[in-house]
């Protein structure tokens, strides 16, 4: 809510850019005040100052309320850009398995998010992109970022040999250092 103190400061500033008398301060207190009470302190001096900087015409109540409601839709556009699935990037994580000549290749990628901030790098989203993977009868597997997991797992984003050698070093890190010199076999693992 505009408070009387910030009207005050702003018909200050106006009545000095634009050589009117105090009294034309004082006379519009009022009408400006019960015109701007539903707006912030911040936004209507955000407003007049900028209008005061960038126009030669005298600001009057409606052009500091058409600035206001302008600024908003700007904040709100800005704000609307980018979704949980992408992390606000943008793009989203993007992992195909498939094989080649007869091996399991993995490759890891960024594909176009279907929000509005996606939108504006690709046309094709990251949906077209493993919706044309998984037409490929070479294609295993595909994983994306949802919105609910936006960030693939480790065992999603690597291939299994890289993923077992780097569980392997996890193991040697956690049962300590001298073992790791020594041969020790892995424990046998359950339903993998
Ligand atoms: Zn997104």
């Amino acid at each position: 809510m505009a408070s009387i103190g910030c009207i005050r400061t702003i018909l200050g500033l106006i009545q000095r850019n634009y050589n009117k008398v105090p009294a034309w301060a004082e006379e519009s207190r009022i009408d400006w005040f019960q015109a701007l009470n539903k707006y912030d302190d911040s936004e209507v001096e955000e407003a007049v100052r900028s209008i005061v900087r960038t126009r030669k015409k005298l600001p009057n109540v409606a052009a500091v309320i058409e600035f206001i409601q302008a600024n908003r839709k700007g904040k709100e556009a800005i704000a609307l850009e980018g979704c949980g699935a992408c992390r606000s990037t943008g793009w989203r994580e993007v992992a195909h398995w498939y094989s080649s000549r007869g091996k399991l290749q993995v490759t890891t990628f960024l594909a176009a998010c279907d929000c509005p901030k996606g939108s504006r790098f690709a046309v094709k989203c990251w949906r077209d992109v493993v919706d044309k993977m998984r037409d490929d009868p070479f294609t295993e597997a595909v994983y994306y970022g949802t919105h609910e997991q936006p960030n693939l797992t480790q065992e999603q984003r690597l291939h299994p040999e890289i993923m077992e050698k780097v569980r392997e070093r996890n193991q040697a890190a956690t049962t300590g250092a001298w073992q790791s010199l020594v041969d020790v076999p892995s424990e046998p693992r359950g339903g993998e």
